[in-house]
Protein backbone atom coordinates (compact mmCIF):
# COMPACT_ATOMS: atom_id res chain seq x y z
CA UNK A 1 0.00 0.00 0.00
CA UNK A 2 1.10 3.35 -0.71
CA UNK A 3 1.58 5.88 2.15
CA UNK A 4 -1.54 8.36 1.79
CA UNK A 5 0.36 11.34 3.13
CA UNK A 6 3.64 11.09 1.19
CA UNK A 7 3.06 8.38 -1.57
CA UNK A 8 6.20 6.06 -0.25
CA UNK A 9 5.47 2.08 -0.22
CA UNK A 10 4.84 1.23 3.31
CA UNK A 11 5.26 -2.01 4.92
CA UNK A 12 2.71 -3.99 6.34
CA UNK A 13 2.15 -5.38 10.45
CA UNK A 14 0.22 -4.89 12.93
CA UNK A 15 0.39 -2.46 16.16
CA UNK A 16 0.50 -4.91 19.55
CA UNK A 17 -0.22 -4.15 22.89
CA UNK A 18 0.92 -5.87 25.91
CA UNK A 19 -1.74 -6.65 28.87
CA UNK A 20 -4.33 -4.30 28.28
CA UNK A 21 -6.13 -3.34 25.13
CA UNK A 22 -4.94 -0.30 23.00
CA UNK A 23 -7.51 2.95 23.27
CA UNK A 24 -8.08 5.85 21.32
CA UNK A 25 -8.24 9.03 23.15
CA UNK A 26 -9.75 12.69 21.60
CA UNK A 27 -7.06 14.81 22.01
CA UNK A 28 -9.45 17.01 24.38
CA UNK A 29 -9.63 13.94 26.79
CA UNK A 30 -7.30 13.89 29.52
CA UNK A 31 -6.35 11.11 31.64
CA UNK A 32 -8.44 10.24 34.89
CA UNK A 33 -6.36 11.03 37.79
CA UNK A 34 -3.10 10.92 35.08
CA UNK A 35 -3.47 7.11 34.55
CA UNK A 36 -6.53 5.86 33.51
CA UNK A 37 -8.36 6.13 29.62
CA UNK A 38 -11.61 6.16 31.00
CA UNK A 39 -14.07 6.93 28.09
CA UNK A 40 -11.42 6.13 24.97
CA UNK A 41 -12.41 3.96 22.17
CA UNK A 42 -10.73 0.24 22.44
CA UNK A 43 -8.76 -0.07 19.48
CA UNK A 44 -8.91 -4.23 19.48
CA UNK A 45 -8.74 -6.53 16.35
CA UNK A 46 -9.10 -9.65 18.51
CA UNK A 47 -11.88 -12.03 17.31
CA UNK A 48 -11.67 -13.64 20.89
CA UNK A 49 -11.57 -12.92 24.76
CA UNK A 50 -8.82 -15.43 25.69
CA UNK A 51 -6.77 -13.57 28.31
CA UNK A 52 -3.40 -15.23 27.27
CA UNK A 53 -3.67 -13.34 23.75
CA UNK A 54 -2.44 -9.68 23.04
CA UNK A 55 -4.64 -6.63 22.07
CA UNK A 56 -3.70 -5.40 18.35
CA UNK A 57 -4.68 -4.24 15.44
CA UNK A 58 -3.70 -3.91 11.65
CA UNK A 59 -1.76 -1.42 9.93
CA UNK A 60 1.36 -0.36 7.35
CA UNK A 61 4.18 2.27 8.37
CA UNK A 62 5.15 4.09 6.21
CA UNK A 63 9.41 4.43 6.68
CA UNK A 64 9.41 7.95 5.29
CA UNK A 65 7.57 9.70 6.76
CA UNK A 66 7.00 7.61 10.15
CA UNK A 67 3.57 7.28 10.27
CA UNK A 68 1.23 4.76 10.70
CA UNK A 69 -2.00 3.50 9.38
CA UNK A 70 -4.36 1.26 11.24
CA UNK A 71 -7.18 -0.66 10.20
CA UNK A 72 -9.38 -0.01 12.81
CA UNK A 73 -12.58 -2.11 12.98
ZN1 LIG B 1 4.58 8.42 4.28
Amino acid sequence: MKCPICGSETEKGKLVGDRYALKWMNEKKKLFLGLWAVGGQVIDSRKTNLTLSRPFVNGYKCLNCKKIILAIE
